[in-house]
């Protein structure tokens, strides 16, 4: 029998500034098999303890209670998410949200050859993937362990897997790896990657080293610019802040990602989960809400709504951390690569 009761729509969820929120990062685990020297210190970091991690059903749970009030997109994070176990089996859960439509991957891609088709099976659509250098002697000073070989391969799994446009993520140092800008832009003129070059924000590992490792995503553009013509382009399909561009008739592009400049900030679309159970409304900054104890509790679908939609009052306008600023919640970064 057909139901003539109109129900009103769930609202969606848009935040005290009229942002739409459409895209929740989650972040598996704090760990990670790396050690990029501006991420997480060689080791002494606190983990978080297993107890307080959230299982998969619990993330489900809440993706559930997302989508139903707007939540398009999950990227999945860390940390780095591939050492989790079975992740294949939460994209499989999250794939069978209804209203989930995109389900991405920031990883380093380190185990990413031998996981990628299981995931690809079971519902991931994107996958972003870190790389600083292309050197192998490189790799291993910025990341603290070797492994450049291991990325390459996973890259080209993704390919042959079908998950395109693949993203490479790299964040640009000055005296690190600024002069290798021009060898990945080259890369994409004939390969179908987007390469965005991503400012060095502060964090605990590198707050002092920041300012001179700090190069600018203008500084970069011109760099790039000089080894041949850029125009605009649309990026490829995703939610990330880039802005992109690229030479004539290449495959792919380049994007620079300023996460310090506040053109970031006008267009937020996204939250992040934190692998423990918190929603961190801004990047930086101690906004969050405690998701865990209700999911634990067994508070239901209608509390964990009426949750999110609280929490959108709780999401800054924007972040207030500039050049040369201490970051006010050091761990805070942890999924910029969108
Ligand atoms: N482990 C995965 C990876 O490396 O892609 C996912 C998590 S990682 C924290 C997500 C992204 O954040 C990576 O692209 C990484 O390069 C970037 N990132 C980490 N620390 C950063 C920093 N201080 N400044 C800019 N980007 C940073
Ligand atoms: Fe690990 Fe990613 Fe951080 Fe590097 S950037 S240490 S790969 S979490």
């Amino acid at each position: 029998m057909i139901d003539l009761i109109a129900r009103p729509l769930e609202p969606q969820l848009a935040d005290a500034f009229h942002r739409p929120i459409t895209y929740l990062r989650i972040s598996v685990t704090d760990r990670c098999n790396l050690r990029c020297v501006y991420c997480m210190p060689e080791e002494g970091l606190p983990w978080i303890n297993k107890a307080e991690i959230l299982s998969y059903e619990e993330i489900a749970e809440i993706v559930r209670a997302a989508a139903k009030v707007g939540v398009r997109s999950i990227r999945l994070t860390g940390g780095e998410p591939l050492i989790r176990k079975d992740l294949d089996r939460l994209v499989a859960m999250i794939a069978a949200t209804p209203g989930i439509d995109d389900i991405a991957l920031s990883t380093n891609g380190l185990l990413l050859a031998d996981q990628v088709q299981g995931l690809v099976a079971a519902g991931l659509t994107r996958a972003n993937i870190s790389l600083d250098t292309l050197r192998e002697d490189r790799f291993e000073a910025i990341a603290r362990r070797p492994g450049l070989q291991r990325v390459l391969d996973g890259i080209d799994a993704a390919f042959a897997a079908g998950l395109g446009p693949i993203k490479l993520n790299c964040v640009v140092m000055r005296g690190q790896n600024d002069d290798e800008v021009e060898a990945f832009a080259q890369m994409t003129r004939d390969r179908a990657v987007a390469v965005r070059f991503i400012e060095v924000m502060p964090v605990q590992e590198n707050v002092e080293g920041h300012v001179s490792q700090y190069i600018s995503a203008q500084e970069i553009l011109e760099r790039i610019g000089a080894i041949g013509d850029l125009r605009p382009v649309d990026g490829p399909k995703g939610n990330g802040p880039a802005r992109y561009y690229a030479f004539d008739g290449a495959a792919g592009s380049v994007g620079v990602i300023s996460p310090l400049s506040h053109d970031y900030c006008d267009t937020c679309n996204r939250v992040r989960l934190s692998a423990d159970g918190r929603l961190k409304l801004c990047l930086f900054g101690d906004h969050f809400i405690d998701l865990r104890t209700p999911v634990r509790d067994h508070a239901g679908e209608d509390a964990l709504i009426a949750i999110l939609r609280g929490s959108m009052y709780v999401k800054p306008e924007r972040h207030h951390l500039d050049i040369g600023t201490t970051a006010s919640a050091m761990r805070a970064l942890s999924e910029i690569g969108g």
